[in-house]
Order: structure tokens, then sequence, then C-alpha cells
């Protein structure tokens, strides 16, 4: 972590809670605050941004209970101090709401396997860390008070293989933690993994080469798929009737024979792999009936659920769920408000909640480069728990980047973890409300959502209020179980649990404040409020969001007044993420914008675990043409260079040196024209600046110290997220020079505020 000055620390970093007894009796914030509650007068301090990655805020808790607390990259609250009432909550002017990674690929999992599984008789939450033991016998539920009695099989530890000590089980030590289910947790027996790919051959599909990608893609990983699944495909390309057909010779007939013979289907499927490709080189059908295609895949998968894995490279136009093209080129930049946001028919919501019905998923990678209505078909993925992959443009020889970026998604996608059949119940302590659910499922009461397939890059968000007073409560608890099938056929539940302390004053509440949670959350409130009023509604509702808490700040938290914006050193970086967001694809106006791109950024803000959201909304800047092993990480005997976070101006630019942007799904190489030759020869492998080619996405593998470094920080960054970053090497006059000034979040443009432009209309705002 950097130096404590100007980056965030804990407020209970501190001596005084980890003197605290457990008892949570002196629990107290006072004497720890004073760096998250540190005034900064925005207008006056520019440099806000920490060198490196921003640590999430610890909750003030009592350090035993801190140290076993949920990791945030899995759970976390907006407020890490949660408000006593919902009056103060009101007061506070800060949205209240827990952001979930549920599923994340995690290096070390407790598993636990036991036939009885200790819940609460009353409210039915797993036992955890945060209950308490009256005795040895009996323990407390943390989320509803009642007092449950300790199952004999429970006072046996398996860990330490003692008796006598169920406050040291597994269970009751870990905030995270996976069981094995027996028998009464599944609802049928385990289905065998069943995977469809709906496959465009069109006259397009075919000209675009993907198909050879795919099949490539799946016979390289297929090795993956051998343990007890069924792999089919159905063609997407011509009319209901054939494509009934298709499914009759290819594959319903397959996957009758592949669940009594493995190894004959296998080499069956391979072949239909390798030889599919040329099968429809020739095809000069330029129609797609994707709807029925769909209907056909969705009766296919009814018996046993799955994962159903949709190609598309054009706007369906033929049978059920034909969509015709809203989008009006001229409009894009000029109009205020945006249209079709919405889907033109509700036959792809319908479809995919038949789907959720019968457990099976969907998830939809478009190819294409012309509008094929995105705010329709995402709804067959958006409501069946699946996701949306995009590749606008995707062609085999004229867009080799896209090309890279597709086969390592690809993979990622053939080879990650899979959950069948999932459920997952968020629950949470008397007195507090989850209402609003953002992510893709399908809520099937209150509390539980539908996941007919959970993946490991899926994230969720939810929305919280306090429905009674938690007046007697010094901490709350929260937890998340998601039951699940493996793709082994075992029925497991993942368990997360969080704690965070209550606290009554709107200074502590502001303290605890996450300002990445915050900015995520409001994100996806703003996508729900694009939809169902109008862009210029969510993008005032983001910029009040920003003039409420800091009006709040001002007028109920600070003593003495001062003139300025203030914010608390927590919030300091809330006004430019929400300016970020302003000019994010999703919701900014005045620039060009295709309506599918804007869709799909509003998908990915809705789905987004937080760790990647927050570098497409705010991208990582760093210089990288003066890279030096100075204070590099060490990992795997690799040195990785760890350069300091720019702000995202022109005027960090510097025409002597390259910058590199980490945007989270594209990583930009900019290079000055007067670039450093050093770096063009030693990184690049290029004698001078002219000579740096167009279109440049790989670097070459030079065998310098400079290469190596740069090479090795790049492989960090994308090391660190599932899916693969392209690379763009970006000259003067190249195309993508604009998306990456576009991103250059705190100057000026001619239809969006600088930073500073903003802040004072902020500040303008706040002392009206
Ligand atoms: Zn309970």
């Amino acid at each position: 972590m950097g130096p404590t000055n100007g980056t965030y620390t804990s407020p209970s970093a501190g001596p005084g809670p980890a003197q605290l007894s457990p008892s949570l009796a002196a629990l107290s914030l006072q004497s720890s605050t004073p760096e998250a509650l540190r005034v900064v007068n925005l207008l006056q301090e520019r440099n806000l941004l920490p060198p490196g990655p921003i640590p999430a805020p610890t909750p003030c808790l009592p350090q035993d209970l801190q140290k076993i607390n949920c990791n945030p990259e899995v759970f976390r609250s907006t407020l890490t101090s949660i408000p006593q009432t919902q009056s103060l909550l009101n007061k506070a002017k800060l949205p209240l709401g827990l952001l979930l990674h549920p599923f994340k690929d995690l290096s070390q999992l407790p598993v636990v396997t036991s036939s009885t599984i200790v819940r609460c008789r009353s409210c039915r939450t797993y036992i955890n860390p945060f209950v308490s033991f009256l005795d040895q016998r009996r323990w407390k539920c943390n989320l509803c008070y009642r007092v449950n009695d300790v199952p004999e099989e429970f006072m046996y530890n398996p860990v330490s293989r003692s008796y006598g000590e169920p406050h040291k089980r597994p269970e009751v030590q870990n905030a995270t933690i996976e069981f094995i289910a027996p028998s009464e947790y599944m609802l049928r027996p385990p289905q065998p993994a069943v995977y469809l790919f709906v496959l465009d051959v069109s006259h397009n599909a075919v000209e675009t080469g993907y198909l050879n990608m795919v099949c490539q893609s799946l016979l390289d990983n297929i090795n993956a798929y051998v343990h007890r699944c069924i792999l089919s495909c159905l063609m997407s390309d011509v009319t209901t009737h054939s494509v009934v057909g298709q499914c009759g010779s290819l594959v319903y007939v397959q996957s009758g024979i592949l669940v009594s013979s493995l190894v004959f289907v296998f080499q069956l499927v391979q072949d239909l792999l390798k030889s599919l490709p040329n099968l429809f080189e020739k095809t000069m059908e330029t129609q797609s009936a994707l709807g029925p295609a769909l209907q056909a895949a969705f009766k296919l998968l009814s018996p046993t659920g799955g994962r159903m894995s949709v190609f598309q490279t054009q706007l369906p136009n033929l049978g059920v769920g034909a969509l015709k093209s809203r989008e009006d080129p001229n409009q894009r930049a000029s109009a205020k408000d945006i249209q079709h946001l919405s889907p033109a028919t509700d036959f792809y919501k319908k479809l995919a909640l038949d789907c959720s019905g019968q457990q099976v998923a969907v998830d939809l990678f478009l190819l294409s480069a012309q509008y094929c209505d995105l705010a329709s078909l995402g709804c067959i993925s958006r409501y069946s728990a699946g996701s949306v992959y995009y590749y606008p443009s995707y062609h085999h020889a004229h867009n080799p980047a896209q090309v890279e970026r597709f086969q390592k998604d690809l993979k990622r996608y053939l080879t990650r973890k899979i959950g069948f059949e999932a459920v997952m119940r968020i629950r949470c302590t008397k007195g507090l409300s989850i209402h609003t659910f953002h992510g893709n499922f399908f809520v099937r009461s209150t509390d539980l959502l539908s996941l007919p397939n959970v993946n490991p890059d899926a994230g969720f968000a939810v929305q919280m209020s306090i429905e009674e007073n938690l007046l007697d409560m010094q901490v709350v608890s929260f937890q998340a179980a998601l039951l699940y099938t493996s793709s082994k056929g075992e029925r497991r539940i993942r368990v997360h649990t969080m704690c965070l302390p209550v606290v009554n004053s709107l200074s502590d509440i502001f303290a605890g404040a996450d300002v990445q949670a915050i900015t995520g959350l409001l994100a996806s409130m703003a996508v729900d409020r694009s939809v169902s009023a109008s862009l210029s509604d969510a993008r005032d509702a983001m910029t009040n969001a920003a003039i409420d808490s800091l009006a709040s700040y001002r007028q109920s938290v600070l003593t003495i007044q001062q003139p300025g914006l203030l914010a608390p050193a927590c919030l300091r970086l809330f006004p430019l993420y929400i300016l970020a967001l302003l000019k994010q694809k999703a919701f900014r106006t005045g620039t060009s914008t295709r309506l599918d791109d804007r869709v799909f950024a509003m998908c990915q803000l809705k789905y987004q675990p937080l760790a990647y959201l927050m570098l497409m909304i705010h991208p990582a800047l760093y210089r990288v043409d003066d890279l030096t092993d100075e204070g590099a990480l060490n990992i795997n005997e690799r040195t990785i260079p760890q350069p300091r976070v720019q702000q995202l101006s022109v005027e960090k630019l510097s025409r002597e040196g390259a910058f590199l942007m980490d945007a989270g799904m594209v990583i930009y190489l900019w290079v000055g024209r007067n670039c450093n030759p050093n770096f063009l020869t030693q990184v690049l492998g290029v004698p001078n600046y002219t000579a740096v080619p167009q279109n440049l996405y790989l670097l070459p593998e030079l065998d310098t110290a400079e290469s190596q470094r740069t090479r090795a920080f790049i492989g960090w960054l994308r090391d660190q997220r599932p899916f693969f970053p392209t690379l763009h090497v970006i000259r003067d006059e190249s195309q993508l020079k604009a998306n990456f000034m576009q991103n250059m979040i705190e100057d000026r443009t001619e239809s969006a505020l600088s930073y500073y432009e903003f802040l004072l209309h902020l500040q303008q705002q706040i002392s009206k």
C-alpha cells in the first residue's frame, strides 16, 4: 500500500478497536476516524488519486471480528457503518446497498462435508462466525436472535479432530465456506451438464470467419467437457421449418446417443466441429431466424436444463422474435434523450423466463458490424441469468485484435467453473430489508434469485432500506447463500457472511462510506432509470447524488464552515467518479454513440463485479516509457513494475513519453510524437516514431530489460481479470485515438464539462 497521506486508510487501523473486548460493549468510532473524515477542499487539492489500486475501506469492528470478516472482493456494502435508522440514512443522502461477487474463483475455499448443515430453526440462516454461543449446547442466531441447539455432530471438529469445541468448527471460523449438500437440498437428481451451441451460419456469419474460431476453440478445450456432459450444436440460419429439421438430424438424435455412449458421441461431436465450417462455406442464406432457433433449443434443453450459447452476427429478421432496425444514425450525437433503450418485443424476455423455469441459461455472443437491437436481444440473457458478450465488427482478417480477444474470451468461457440449477438467497439482520436487485437473474420471491447457471465472472448488487430501527444493536450481519450443482453433479452451498457495525451519527456514516461501492450501485440504479424514465433523468439523478451527499456533509457533519467544495477524504473521488459515469458510453450525450454500444455498456454496468467495473468507469493511466524496478512487485520470480496512476487529463500526457491506459476491456498504449527513442527501439522494436505500425496490437518479444518490464506489467494487468483486454498501440493518426481521448475524463469536451467546471457546478448547487 502507498503512503498514508492521500490514500484510503481504514478507520479501524488505529490501536483503538483492537484493544476492545469481543463483547463489543465498548465499540466506539470517535477515537479512530481522522483520515476518512479529513476535510478536503476539492477545488484546491487537485492530486487526489492514490498512486496504486484503492483498497476497500475496513469496517470499524473489533479486530477479532474484522479478522474473520468476509473478503470485500466477494461481499461489500456501500456504507461500512450501517445507520441506526432510516431517517439517519435519509439525512446522509448516500445509497445503502450490497455488492456481491458470489461465485468468484477463490484460491482457498474451505469445503465441509457433513450430514447436518447447522442452520437457524427460525430464519434458516447458516451458522457463521458472527453467531454467539451461549454455552456449548446453544447458539444464538445473529440475524433473528433465536436461540438454537447445537446438534451432537457439531460437537466434533473435523479440522482439529477434537470434541467439545463447537466454536472452533470451520463453519464458525470462516466467513466464506462451501458445504457439500445432502439430498434434501436437491429438487431432483443432478442432471447431466448439457451445453448447447446455437450457431449463426448465414452468409454474413460465415463471412466473418467466427465459426472456425468457435469450432476450433471447442476442439481445443473439449477435454474440459468429457465429464458427464452433453454437447450439441444447432443452426440458426434458416427458416423455422429447417431449423427443426436440423435439430432432428444433427442434435436431437445425438443427444439421445450421448447419454448412453459418451466416447462414441464425443467422436461424433469432434467430427461435426471439424466439418461445420466447411459445411456452410458456400451458403448464400442471408436471413436469420434466431427466434425459432431459440425456441427449438429451449425444447431440447427443457428436460435437463443446461447452458445455451448463442452466436449471432446480424439482426434476426425471420419468424418469431424478428426485429427491425430502430437506430437512426443521424440521431446518435444530437439527441438529448435516447430512444429505444427498452426492448421492441417481449418475445426474448418471455422465452428467457421459460428458460429460467426449466433451468436453462442463455449466453449471447454478438458479433456484428450492424445494429442488432441488443436492447431486445439482451433480454434472453438478462432474465435467464446468462451473460452478453459483444465483439462489434468481428472479422477474421480485418480485425485481428478482436479475433485475439474473442479467442481468449472463448477459452475462459469454455473452461471456467459453472454452477447449474442455482439459487441465491440474501438474508440480513432483522430490521434491514432488501429490495431492488441488479444483475442477470429472475427474482423468484422477495429475497430469492433464480440462476439457472452461475459463473465466476458475474456480479450482483442489491439496494437496502432500514425498516425497523436498529436501536439496541452494535452490529448487523448479511448472508448470501448460493446453492448450485457443480458440473460433476455435486449439490453445493457457498455461504458468505459479512458483519458491519451500526452507528448513530452522520459523521460515523460518512466515515464508513465506500466510494467505489457507492459508485457501482449508483451506476446500476442509473441504468434502470434510463430505461424506466429517461437518460436525462438518470444523469440528473447521478449528479444530484453527489450534490445531496456533499450538501448533507457540509450542513450536518462539518463543525467549522469554510469556503470551497468540501468532502470527507473517503468521498473525495465521488465527484470525479460521477463525472466519469456521465461521460461513460452508457450515459454520455452529445458524442456519437451507437445504440448497441450504449446498451452493451449498460449491460456491463449491471452485471460486472465491482473491481472490473471501476476500470471501465475510471480507467487507470500510467506513464510507461520510463519504467523502473523501483517499488516493483515480485510474483513467481517475475519483476512487475508499479508505475504511479496518473490523472486522466491531456495535461498529464507528454509528447516525449508513452502512456498506457487500462480501461478494463481494452488497454491503450499511446505513443507521443517525440517519444523517447529508447522506448521505440527497446520496446516497440522500431527505429523511429513514423515506423510505429498502424493497428499494432502485439508488442514484440524483445530481449531487452525495457521490453520485459513493459510486457510483464501488461501481463500482470491482464492476469487480474478473467477476460482478455486487447492492447492497441496508438499514434496521433490512429482511428482509436478518439476513444483514448474520450477517456480523459478530467478534460473539457464540446459537449461535457471539465472536472473543474463540474466541481464549480456542484459547489453552486450546494450553496443554493
Ligand atoms: Zn435466525
